[in-house]
């Protein structure tokens, strides 16, 4: 039996992952995105990358098929299996500054960027070094001019993604407290790790 973890709402967790283990994200009940970041377990310098992995894959739309890669140009993970099938790799995780910049909100807001950064101390992980996180099942859609919004996840309950890695990896996970890309309301988000 595998055991299955929930991330509660507006939080983030940490974990390792050993190369050949395969990672399954689940969104329980559906429309939830998770910002996901990599780092080499031995060497916390190398990290996922959005440019290089959209370079290397050719394509902005990231899914099944696809391999997501490192500033050093290394693979980190393929992905295997995507239920939902949209998934965003241009944001950056939202920030308190997302709030106050994007809706003029000064109240105290969670942030997938805090829950990063909190959950990645353990591993001697610098705020700074926090970067653009793959975020599972975000929909964010843009017109031929290069227009950008940000649209409800299309994810339904149970829908999930499912991730082998290629190398060592420290993982963090959120469950994103962003309204405008969660359809306004906060969700739990679910893994489970299967062992090589
Ligand atoms: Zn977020």
């Amino acid at each position: 039996m595998i055991q299955k973890i929930t991330i509660n709402p507006q939080s983030g967790k940490a974990f390792t992952l050993k190369k050949g283990a395969i990672l399954t994200v689940i969104d329980p009940k559906g429309q939830q995105v998770s910002d996901m970041v990599l780092f080499n377990a031995h060497d916390t310098h190398e990290k996922i990358s959005s440019g290089k992995t959209l370079d290397f894959e050719e394509s902005i739309l990231i899914t099944k098929g696809n391999f997501l890669w490192s500033n050093r140009s290394q693979k980190m993970m393929e992905i295997l299996e995507d239920t939902n099938g949209r998934n965003d790799f241009l944001l950056a995780p939202c920030s308190p500054e997302t709030f106050q910049i994007m809706y003029n909100n000064h109240e105290e807001h969670p942030s997938c960027l805090n829950n990063l950064q909190t959950n990645l101390a353990p591993f001697g992980i610098h705020p700074d070094e926090v970067p653009t996180a793959f975020n599972i099942f975000m929909n964010v859609q843009f017109d031929p001019k290069g227009k950008i919004s940000v649209l409800p996840p299309t994810s339904k309950s149970g829908d999930y993604v499912q991730f082998k890695a290629e190398m060592d990896l420290i993982v963090c996970l959120t469950a994103c407290s962003a309204e405008d890309s969660n359809g306004g309301t906060f969700k739990p988000i679910e893994y489970h790790i299967s062992e090589a």
